[in-house]
């Protein structure tokens, strides 16, 4: 399979121009010049082969060659609500939320959470969903939405399904996604838990406490339990 590289302008013409971290994995790391053949995507859920024509010192020039419409997302959409964990397990767990096809994540700003997500921090994080979409062949991003209280989340979020993963027994997961179920929105709290308000906000929204099992898990261990769950639930190869 070709390398795969991201275009941030939508791919509509017969040419692209790709500048930024891309233009620099493309002349620096693959070292391609004219001639070189790529895929390249721009998250609206095609790819394109395309072929290098003229290389700059910050930017590289492609004709396209041939669209594809290929759809590798779930066949249920998925938003975590996650009160991140801190340092490299923050980008590792958006890297493999990624991977298994997240639609979106959104950060939390919980009671007892230890990273209050910045904007810098959440660029950061957005560029590593690119990253993992250049890895895993994904045509759509998973979207990191801007930071918010976990009430808000618990308010205003809509779904077929809304879980919230907390360690007493409670609901198992895999009887809630069974039938018409097509959306489907997870909420996850810090290494602290989620407070005891929290959980009775959850309830009183009508949202489903659910268990991943009898061992407390890490933050980023239980979000991607319950993205490969649902992920694989619908998944028909
Ligand atoms: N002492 C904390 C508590 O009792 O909630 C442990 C928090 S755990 C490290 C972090 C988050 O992962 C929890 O708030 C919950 O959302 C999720 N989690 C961890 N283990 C779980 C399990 N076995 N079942 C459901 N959710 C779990």
């Amino acid at each position: 399979m070709s390398q795969r590289f991201y275009s941030t302008q939508p791919i509509e013409g017969e040419a692209v121009v790709v500048d930024g971290p891309e233009a620099h994995h493309l002349l620096h790391v693959m070292r391609a010049t004219a001639g070189t053949e790529v895929v390249l995507f721009d998250g609206h859920g095609a790819e394109y082969a395309a072929r290098v024509s003229q290389t700059g010192r910050s930017e590289v020039r492609l004709d396209v060659l041939l669209r594809r419409e290929v759809n590798r997302e779930s066949p249920i959409a998925l938003t975590l609500g996650v009160a991140l964990p801190k340092g490299d397990r923050q980008r590792w767990l958006v890297e493999k939320a990624t991977e298994l096809g997240v639609t979106r994540l959104a950060p939390l700003i919980t009671a007892h959470g230890v990273a209050q997500p910045e904007t810098k921090t959440l660029d950061k994080l957005r560029r590593a969903v690119i990253e993992a979409s250049k890895q895993c062949g994904r045509n759509r991003l998973m979207e990191i939405g801007e930071a918010e209280t976990v009430e808000a989340f618990l308010q205003n979020t809509t779904a077929d399904e809304r879980l919230i993963a907390h360690p007493d027994p409670t609901s198992n997961v895999r009887p809630l996604l069974s039938g018409d179920v097509s959306t489907v929105v997870a909420a996850i709290g810090p290494e602290g838990g989620f407070s005891d308000e929290e959980l009775q906000a959850a309830g009183a929204a009508g949202w489903t406490p659910v268990s991943l099992g009898p061992r407390i898990l890490r933050v980023e261990t239980a979000a991607l339990s319950l993205a490969a769950i649902v992920g694989l639930t619908a998944w028909k190869a």
